[in-house]
């Protein structure tokens, strides 16, 4: 009988990617994928150190799993930025803990694995992998039945915001060669994937470093010609890295979709500076509004920040006066929280907890109503859905995305799944959309740049 393995994963897509990668290494040694802890014969918890929150839940998630050690066992393994970070001391400071993982030792996993298996040695991989190998990316062994993917392009950041713990926990930014990639998502087309992100801490400075001469959009433009692939998204760019060539791509490339995230983190120029960001309001609004004027219908969303060191009342209103400026779609924000090596968590000016609080409050609220006026101003529209499975909300609706990323819910069978259908939007949510389906002949899609009039 084969074994088990329970994943649970913190953090942003390239953590939810890694999951999935381990996932595929292990089939390789006979583990399949189980939803339930206490049936797994390894549980590994792949965890994200960016934030305070999602630190102090691995914690916890590993004092859920002593028992599970105690009573059959388990073989229990820390992955990802909290194991970089952290490595042996996490084995000395839980004792039922076999294995610590660095964000550059996944392909070590299954021989990781066996060790622990065979010899009952305790195990911490958190090298840097100066070859590379740790971007190549496993092929699903089995049939994905998956309408998209995620694909990993680059990883690693050189930029060292002063908030941000990820150039120490991924390390400095590495690109995969394009042929890789490009073999990579001609095989997930094959395999019926008709939409990929591209995921990279910093997507715009791909290519960096290879030894063919290969920009971002340059990349964009050799996956856009791929037979079978409908979509392709990317996440995440850094403002001063967005070039013109990338936003011109917005217009010349089909596959690509009118969405972009954006990260401004701070709406006044003197907070941009000590978070180290490398661009100021001003520069950041011109390239929003150059997105605005050569693809129109573009979806924006970003991340803020509140409450960084200094960050006094007048700076915050800057950040609510660019939230009203720019009209994003949706936004991510959060409190600071310093992390440990990094340069902010020594600056002296810290924002109080209470303050915070409320200026997150107050930010969350106005783009609450911002994200509901843009989702109404879509009713009556028709978009092209691309759709992905059953609804969560109801047996007899399935779901899907328009290509500006927001999710739409409508009746239909499930013979739907990985099609294109036009769907004219009936409601608005603050997190979604309720539609239904309309006939090609009668849709005038609202996005002109739709594959469905095209579709095969
Ligand atoms: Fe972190 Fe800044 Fe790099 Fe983004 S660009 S990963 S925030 S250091």
């Amino acid at each position: 009988m084969g074994k088990h393995v329970y994943i649970e994963t913190y953090g942003c897509q390239m953590n939810e990617h890694d999951s999935e990668r381990m996932l595929r290494l292990l089939e390789g040694v006979f583990y399949s994928e189980t939803k339930e802890a206490k049936e797994a014969d390894l549980i590994l918890i792949n965890t994200c150190s960016v934030r305070e929150k999602p630190e102090h839940k691995v914690y916890s998630a590993l004092g859920r799993f002593k028992k599970l050690k105690e009573e059959k066992g388990t073989i229990i393994g820390v992955a990802g930025c909290v194991a970089q970070q952290e490595g042996e001391r996490l084995l000395d400071r839980m004792p039922y803990l076999d294995m610590v993982i660095g964000t550059q030792a996944i392909p070590a996993l299954p021989g990781l694995v066996q060790k622990v298996e065979a010899l009952g040695q305790r195990v911490c991989e958190i090298g840097f992998d100066a070859e590379g190998e740790y971007l190549k990316t496993p092929l699903p062994q089995r049939p994905l039945f998956k309408v998209k993917s995620y694909v990993t392009i680059m990883q690693g950041c050189d930029r060292f915001c002063s908030f941000c713990i990820v150039p120490y926990v991924r390390g400095r930014e590495r690109s995969r060669p394009s042929h890789e990639i490009i073999e990579e998502i001609r095989d997930l087309a094959e395999m019926g994937v008709k939409e990929v992100c591209l995921l990279g801490q910093n997507v715009n400075s791909y290519g960096k470093g290879l030894e063919e001469e290969i920009s971002f959009p340059e990349l964009l433009h050799r996956i856009d010609d791929m037979e079978g692939l409908h979509r392709i998204r990317f996440i995440t760019s850094h403002p001063a890295d967005l070039s013109e060539e990338l936003i011109q791509a917005f217009t010349k490339l089909k596959k690509l979709c009118e969405h972009i995230h954006l990260p401004f983190q701070s709406g006044s120029s003197r907070i941009l500076k000590a978070m180290h960001r490398g661009y100021t309001k001003e520069s950041y609004l011109e390239k929003i509004d150059r997105l605005k004027e050569v693809c129109p219908s573009i979806a924006l969303t970003a991340d803020a920040i509140v409450g960084f060191p200094g960050e006094e009342e007048k700076d915050f209103e800057e950040t609510l006066e660019l939230l009203q400026r720019v009209q994003f779609d949706d936004l991510f924000s959060f409190k600071y929280s310093p992390r440990k090596g990094t340069r902010a968590a020594q600056y002296e000016d810290h924002v109080e907890e209470m303050v915070k609080q409320d200026r997150l409050t107050i930010l969350q609220g106005i783009q609450k109503e911002i994200t509901l006026q843009k989702n109404q101003a879509l009713v009556g529209c028709v978009e092209e859905i691309l759709v992905e499975g059953q609804s969560k909300q109801s047996d007899r609706d399935v779901t899907g995305r328009t290509r500006s990323n927001k999710i739409v819910n409508f009746e239909g069978g499930l013979d739907l799944v990985g099609k294109m259908v036009p769907i004219k939007v009936l409601k608005a949510y603050p997190h979604s959309l309720r539609g239904e389906i309309v006939s090609v002949q009668n849709a005038s899609i609202c996005n002109q740049r739709s594959a469905i009039p095209h579709r095969a």
